[in-house]
């Protein structure tokens, strides 16, 4: 069995974004030479969020206007106080910061329409993924 990580860089260009990784990952994986196992993609930040979901433009904009109308900015919260960036530490917490993805053969096992996104909420920054793959 091997473990093989690597961190990668993410950049944002606007406040929030919803970024594809899934190619940067593949690269990793490629890298590891593992065949068959798991790869953890997982970020550090506390204001940003890893998702699996459909790389379609407008679902893109309704996730993040949905985020935005569930937790909005500056609604009276006492980490405001701080910062004033709640709402975005609040609308990453319930995406969570972690994914696991099966890799057989080599492969990603990723739904046709599966991507995985790095979710910027409190951008624009230059941001860093973990990514730990267990496998053999
Ligand atoms: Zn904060």
């Amino acid at each position: 069995m091997k473990v093989f990580v690597e961190e990668i860089g993410v950049r944002s260009e606007t406040p929030v974004d919803i970024l594809d990784v899934t190619e940067k990952i593949l690269s990793v994986v490629r890298r590891s030479g593992v065949r068959n196992g798991v790869v953890v993609v997982f970020t550090k930040h506390t204001t940003a969020a890893v998702a699996i979901n459909e790389n379609e433009r407008r679902l893109k904009q309704d996730v993040l206007s949905v985020l935005q109308k569930l937790v909005p900015k500056g609604a009276g919260y006492k980490h405001d106080e701080i910062d004033d960036n709640a709402h975005a530490h609040i609308q990453a917490m319930l995406l969570g910061v972690s994914e696991a993805i099966p890799i057989n053969d080599g492969e990603l096992q990723l739904g046709t329409w599966q991507r995985v996104f790095f979710v910027e909420l409190d951008g624009p920054r230059s941001r860093r993924l973990t990514i730990q793959i267990i496998g053999e």
